[in-house]
């Protein structure tokens, strides 16, 4: 058959439509759909025959046969109406991992969201006048407390607490700022870009390693607005280095009426010292140091949703609240009943670090880890071209918090010469619960830091169904 006799032969919308099969794909989507299915499934067949390096043997005619159209049209549906966000299993030893949605949340805060979602809520409302209420006051008093700070605010994401405090205590003025603070996160949050969005000029003052307080000092004019520092969380400048002192720089700051800013990055509410992690600030040290407004994350160490949360002074949280941007930047119901459910845990840190994901895993000891690793290799069915091995290793924290800080765990390594690390990665990333692992020395990685005991019969199962296709 020739090129022409081939178009030729393509069924006509309305035999396709007479098919037993198009009624039932109406019957699921709708008509509408099911003519764009079709449209869009026999437009691709003519392109198929019209194109230059067409070859009439390698052309399968089947694919001209109604049913076989009918059954492409219902792929194409699926395709279109099936999620494309769907959870997934971290097996990449990252606990805080921005792609992967960064912090699980705690029972009771995922209730809480399904708890706003099927039911009205007291979101911006007065129980006691039944009048519309304040929509931030349910996690104010608990931000308060747990940070020691006059006043909180909370606002979409740590990228746009930043903004609106520049836009609202800096704006058309100077914000004087370290040159080894000028931090960029993730490729997308880069300070000096911020900063000018809100409106606010830099002043960058210090080299790369070293600032003295006096550098700050010599950079005030009439029309300085504030001076910023930022928590370097996603590296350290080691060996030669200086930095002004909090305190210092607050005291210098007041007398001349500067507000200081902190952007901290993650935020985290209680020294984790105790539970094996190393030395990193705490929020309420920035506010008793002093300063006006620090701002950190929602979904980083803290383990809530995510957000941005802005402490201080009473005085300067009020400019916020009053500020247009923040209409822009507001959170949703879903986001507050999480943080406020997430916060809640905190009364106590014991219960804290047992109940919130991202501090349990960070916090939990490598013989526990070990532990689900044994459990998952024991439902892995064994043969002799696979290799499966229990290694030490290290996993990371990520979210650009504790940059140096390794921590112990421990990985199934999987190795075949039937398969490549990299196809074995693809497939498992495939499958019906996508799982995200890593590779290294040629080996692939399930890394069980970041894998919840919940999971684990259902990872096995779809690493037994990937290595079962290659046998
Ligand atoms: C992560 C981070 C941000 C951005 O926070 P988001 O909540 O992702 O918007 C800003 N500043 C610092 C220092 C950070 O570590």
């Amino acid at each position: 058959m020739g090129k022409q006799e081939l178009l030729k032969s393509i069924p006509a919308v309305n035999d396709i439509l007479a098919e037993k099969k198009s009624e039932k794909i109406k019957n699921e989507y709708s008509r509408n759909d099911l003519l764009e299915g079709i449209r869009y499934v026999t437009d691709k067949l003519r392109s198929k025959i019209l194109a230059d390096d067409f070859s009439q043997t390698n052309f399968d005619q089947d694919l001209l046969k109604t049913d076989n159209i009918l059954d492409s049209v219902n792929n194409y549906l699926k395709n279109i109406y099936q999620p494309e966000m769907s959870s997934a299993i971290n097996a990449t030893g990252v606990v805080i991992h921005t792609n992967l949605g960064r912090s699980l949340l705690a029972d009771s805060a995922a209730e809480a969201v399904n708890n706003v979602a099927k039911h009205y809520s007291t979101l911006e409302i007065d129980k006691d006048s039944g009048e519309r209420g304040d929509r931030y006051s349910s996690v104010q008093n608990i931000i308060k407390k747990l940070t020691g700070a006059e006043a909180a605010l909370v606002v979409n994401n740590n990228a746009a607490a930043v903004t609106l405090v520049l836009a609202a205590i800096a704006e058309d003025k100077e914000v004087v700022i370290s040159r080894g603070e000028l931090v960029e996160i993730g490729g997308s949050f880069r300070v000096p870009e911020v900063m000018e969005q809100s409106g606010a000029k830099l002043v960058e003052v210090g080299s790369t390693n070293k600032v003295y307080l006096k550098d700050y000092l010599n950079a005030v004019t009439e029309e300085t607005g504030a001076f910023l520092k930022v928590h370097t969380s996603n590296y350290r400048i080691k060996g030669f280095t200086a930095t002004v002192d909090a305190e210092e720089l607050v005291n210098d700051a007041h007398q001349r009426d500067i507000p200081v800013i902190e952007d901290l990055g993650s935020g985290i509410i209680f020294d984790l010292q105790s539970y094996g992690l190393p030395y990193e600030p705490t929020v309420k040290e920035s506010i008793d140091a002093g300063i006006d407004l620090v701002t950190f994350s929602g979904d980083k160490l803290l383990g809530g949703p995510q957000a941005g949360i802005i402490v201080g002074k009473k005085k300067y949280i009020e400019k916020l609240e009053y500020h247009p941007l923040l209409r822009a930047l507001r959170v949703d119901k879903f986001t507050l009943a999480a943080l406020e459910a997430t916060l809640k845990l905190y009364r106590n840190f014991d219960e804290a670090v047992d109940k919130i994901p991202t501090l349990k895993m960070l916090t939990e000891t490598d013989l526990k880890v070990k532990k689900r690793a044994e459990k998952l290799l024991s439902y892995i069915d064994k043969n002799d071209k696979f290799i499966l091995e229990i290694e030490k290793d290290t996993a990371r924290i990520g979210g650009g918090s504790y940059p140096l800080t390794e921590i112990k765990t421990y990985v199934l390594t999987i190795e075949s010469k039937l398969i490549s690390s990299e196809k074995m990665a693809y497939k498992l990333r495939q499958t019906e619960m996508p799982i995200f692992s890593r590779i290294k020395n040629q080996k692939l990685i399930i890394d069980l830091k970041t894998v919840q005991e919940s999971e684990i019969e259902l990872l096995a199962g779809e690493i037994n169904q990937v290595l079962r296709e290659e046998l």
